[in-house]
């Protein structure tokens, strides 16, 4: 058997195409452009491709797109003052500082910082909160993605046994929050986990956010599974270039799972797409908006 691959760009331009109508019928029947402001401070080199994109979709879908700069010895105050102006300003919706952030600058109080209905990476605790007791809530834009693959390809998630390896705030734990709240019956698993092979092979739904190249083998994989790869890892290839895999061993697991997302081409597209879903949620209840109103389609 030869698992059907998830193939996460042409679901991330159906995405961004909603969101461009959607855009399109703000503008039109309320007068609103919604806004995404992206801070990055620093010259990571991963970060700035992400910025770059991030901006490019944000302008693609017809948003007002912000992109602040800040050099690599910024204070955590100048931080905080460039996310308070955001915070003041009615033309931005959506706010995102790129993370890592140097280490002179607390990411936690700038995170903390960013008021909770623009916080479009959903990383605040009031959203956070939220999200677990079933509130409306932004969600993060990684796990959001993965769910919206999930439920596409498989329907009800209910009763299925899900498997989350990984437990970071930004996709272990609201991925597995997300996965209770479609009433899976949830296990997350981590660095302390004994045998882990054995846990994962008890997973309809498989979700790998580790960071380590192709850890998961095919033997570890429940045959029929649904397989969700977060992990983006660089490694070496014979020519002295990279390239880059997944925390899953594709070609192995491909033979077992029943569903599978690539590395590249699974989530990372969703990512980009869910933050630019989320600032239409977020402009549209900023301004007494029935999301449910705008256009469903591309
Ligand atoms: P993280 O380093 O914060 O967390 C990694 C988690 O893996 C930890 O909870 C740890 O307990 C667990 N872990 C480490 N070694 C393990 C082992 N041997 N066995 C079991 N669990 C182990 O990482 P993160 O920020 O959650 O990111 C995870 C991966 O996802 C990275 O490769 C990252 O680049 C990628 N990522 C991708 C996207 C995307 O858009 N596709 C977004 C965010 C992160």
């Amino acid at each position: 058997m030869s698992a059907e691959i998830i193939d996460g760009r042409a679901f991330s331009e159906d995405v961004k195409k909603r969101v461009a109508s959607q855009v399109a019928s703000l503008k039109e029947h309320h007068g609103l452009q919604p806004g995404l402001a992206v801070v990055l401070v620093g010259e990571d080199p991963a970060s700035q491709v992400y910025v770059r994109n991030k901006n490019r979709s944000t302008v693609e879908a017809g948003m007002r797109s912000e992109e602040i700069r800040l050099s690599e010895n910024t204070s955590e105050e100048e931080v905080l003052s460039v996310v308070e102006r955001l915070n003041n300003d009615p033309g931005i919706h959506g706010i995102l500082v790129q993370l890592p952030l140097p280490p002179q600058v607390n990411e936690m109080a700038v995170l903390d910082a960013i008021d909770p209905a623009k916080d479009v990476d959903g990383f605040h605790v009031i959203n956070t909160g939220r999200q677990a007791v079933g509130l409306p809530a932004m969600v993060p834009c990684t796990p959001l993605g993965c769910i919206m693959m999930l439920k596409d390809r498989l329907g009800d998630l209910s009763g299925l046994n899900a498997v989350v390896i990984g437990r970071s705030n930004i996709v272990g734990k609201p991925m597995a929050s997300l996965l209770l709240a479609e009433s899976c019956t949830v296990t997350i698993a981590h660095s302390r986990t004994k045998d882990l092979p054995a846990v994962c092979r008890n997973a309809d739904i498989l979700v790998a956010a580790v960071g380590r190249p192709q850890m998961v083998k095919g033997d570890w994989v429940k045959p029929g599974a649904a397989i969700i790869d977060v992990g983006i890892n660089r490694v070496p290839k014979e020519d002295g270039k990279t390239r880059l895999v997944g925390d899953v061993d594709f070609d192995e697991a491909k033979e077992i799972a029943g569903y599978i997302t690539p590395v590249p081409g699974g989530v990372g597209p969703m990512t980009i797409a869910c933050l630019l879903a989320n600032t239409i949620t977020a402009a549209c209840r900023s301004n007494g908006i029935d999301e449910a109103s705008l256009p469903d389609v591309g």
